[in-house]
């Protein structure tokens, strides 16, 4: 949950997670968290209020996640891949074992800033009533967790779906630190103008996001990005 307001939002959401088996939460810079009005909301998931983890930014909440959702009551500028709950579940769980996957939730003000929404594999929309379309931000959990849990419990259904990887997909502090690696080179060779960059780091990463690396890939693309730099250099 990313800069949550209300330490009541917090509280529900830890109980919307625990009745669905979900145990993990993480806060990227909440107002409050462990109020007595946080811990009423959760009920009896205590323990998830107990051990979530409170860190300052959306990249090291997920830095180990091999997956990333951003779930957005807004459709944004540049088109994403854009999915409904049922299948942002399916993916959860389909992408599951190789290594963790995040679902992540905006403010109640404003939700995610579009910054954030470009860190993510997809952006996923509840498909609401589009003259209101704006869940409070625990309820939006509890309808993701729910569709998780039934997509886990009918988990073999989509075994054979299974896409059969050589290696897992590289986390998301690797695919991080590529972009970076990417956005220097492209300045260095002058390609990108760092005054005006208009979308292109956006688009380049919605294209490597798509791709989903491992991280061979991502080593063979930085050896690329390496030799580029040198023969600048050179
Ligand atoms: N006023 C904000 C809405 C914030 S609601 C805006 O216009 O963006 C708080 C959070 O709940 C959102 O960031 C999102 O993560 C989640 N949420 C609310 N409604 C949703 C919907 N229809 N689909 C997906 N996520 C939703």
């Amino acid at each position: 949950m990313v800069e949550t307001t209300l330490a009541a939002n917090i509280g529900s959401a830890a109980r919307a997670m625990k009745t669905m088996g979900l145990s993990d939460l993480v806060l990227v810079k909440p107002k409050s968290v462990h109020t007595e009005e946080a811990y009423a909301r959760a009920s009896g998931a205590i323990d998830i209020m107990d051990n979530l983890k409170v860190v300052d930014s959306l990249s090291e909440a997920v830095s180990d996640c091999g997956f990333v959702m951003g779930s957005s009551a807004r459709i944004r500028g540049l088109p994403w891949p854009l999915i409904n709950p049922r299948e942002a579940a399916e993916e959860a769980v389909l992408k599951g074992p190789d290594k963790p996957v995040a679902l992540v939730f905006g403010r109640e003000s404003s939700g995610l800033s579009n910054e954030e929404l470009a860190q993510c594999h997809r952006h996923v929309h509840i498909p609401a009533n589009p003259e209101y379309s704006s869940l409070n931000v625990a309820s939006a959990i509890q309808i993701l967790a729910y569709e998780c849990r039934m997509a886990a419990l009918g988990a073999s259904a989509f075994e054979d779906k299974n896409e059969q990887r050589e290696a897992p997909i590289a986390d998301h502090e690797s695919m991080e630190g590529f972009i970076q690696h990417l956005q220097q080179t492209l300045v260095d060779i002058q390609f990108l103008d760092p005054n005006n960059p208009k979308l292109l780091m956006t688009r380049l990463r919605r294209l490597y996001l798509r791709a989903e690396l491992d991280q061979t890939e991502i080593n063979i693309l930085r050896g690329i990005l390496k030799s580029t730099q040198k023969l600048k250099d050179g």
